[in-house]
């Protein structure tokens, strides 16, 4: 099991869940984070820090595409713990739908 990172965190990207991650399992895109689905030992705390409610545990339902994107950019992109500024319009992208087909972007973030 693991936890993920969904839909929601794109172009919101608010980093409280860096800071509480004991393992430090997030790894940063250019407007999203993801979880190393191997490194993430399930302690579910990061769960309710994200204001975004993007973070889910794989549990959950219909989570398959996001389970492989974690996956996938986690080897890709830098590691991240250090909470950064959200960008200046996350809350007006905050509860968008169909946000990964309109801005998912699979460039690296900038990472600690
Ligand atoms: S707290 Fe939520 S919205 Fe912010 S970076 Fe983490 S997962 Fe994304
Ligand atoms: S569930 Fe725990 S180990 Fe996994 S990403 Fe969240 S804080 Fe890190």
């Amino acid at each position: 099991m693991t936890y993920v990172v969904t839909d929601n965190c794109i172009r919101c990207k608010y980093m409280d869940c860096v800071e509480v991650c004991p393992v430090d399992c997030f790894y940063e895109g250019e407007n999203m984070l993801v979880i190393h689905p191997d490194e993430c030992i399930d302690c579910g705390v990061c769960e309710p820090e994200c204001p975004a409610e993007a973070i889910k545990p794989d549990t959950e339902p219909n989570l398959d595409k996001w389970l492989q994107v974690n996956a996938e950019y986690a080897e890709k992109w830098p590691n991240i713990t250090i909470k950064r500024e959200a960008p200046a319009d996350a809350k007006e992208h905050d509860g968008e739908t169909g946000k990964f087909e309109k801005y998912f972007s699979a460039e690296r973030g900038q990472g600690d």
